[in-house]
């Protein structure tokens, strides 16, 4: 059974074959670690091996474990990745250092006046339900662009990039195409798209990151 560290250099490795595979330069996209339900003891080899950019999906975990892996290893960046209530938005804004799932109304104007209160700015990114499924996070794709525009002019809050999680069981490139599509429709350069199962496929429709979980730790 190969290890985390090892599985980590061929995701690495994949990484760098599908951006030049794609014709993108080596670095342009970001790696995220997706270390939900790991432990601080099995997340250390992969900091050890100097993978520094992670993603969590709930606040609450994050909170039992990043508190004190920042102590013990410096230049950590940390995604939220999993759906956000509005009551968490308070501890959200404290840990992470990027929130990819902003997707409502309530959520933008609840982190505004978190990021006013502490003076602290994660970078913001927001989620899209590219196939409308009705249990999954995220805004409709049509209201999208409306959307971005509104945490702007509304809300103060500049929004860097698009996430999405195409359906389980469809083929995940239009889906990926549609998110290009939508940042480039509201003027934002970054997109989050890409799982275990899909992040070559990501990298080549634009992904400038992608969130790899279980290709790195191993199964949930
Ligand atoms: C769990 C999770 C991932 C990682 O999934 P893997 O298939 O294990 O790579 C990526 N994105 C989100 C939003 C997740 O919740």
């Amino acid at each position: 059974m190969p290890d985390a560290v090892s599985r980590l250099a061929e995701v690495r490795a994949a990484i760098e074959a599908a951006e030049d595979e794609a014709n993108r330069p080596a670095g342009s996209v970001t790696l995220v670690a997706v270390s939900k339900t790991f432990d601080a003891d099995a997340i250390r080899p992969v900091l050890d091996a100097g993978q520094r950019v992670f993603g969590e999906n709930r606040v609450q975990e994050a909170q039992g474990k990043w508190p004190g892996l920042r102590q013990e290893f410096a230049g950590i960046e940390l995604h939220l990745i999993g759906p956000l209530q509005s009551n968490k938005a308070k501890e959200a804004v404290a840990l992470f250092d990027v929130i990819e799932t902003v997707d409502r109304e309530k959520i933008a104007a609840e982190l505004a006046k978190e990021m006013e209160r502490q003076d602290k700015r994660p970078r913001l990114y927001v989620q899209v339900n590219t196939g409308l499924e009705d249990q999954k996070a995220g805004i409709d794709p049509r209201e999208t662009v409306a959307f971005v525009a509104r945490c702007r002019d509304v809300h103060g809050l500049a929004i860097e990039g698009l996430m999405a999680i195409p359906p389980f069981d469809e083929n995940p490139g239009p889906h990926f195409a549609l998110l290009e599509k939508l940042a480039r429709e509201a003027g934002v350069e970054k997109l989050s798209m890409g799982m275990s199962g899909d992040y070559e496929t990501a990298i080549a429709f634009g992904a400038t990151s992608v969130r790899v979980g279980s290709a790195i730790f191993g199964t949930r």
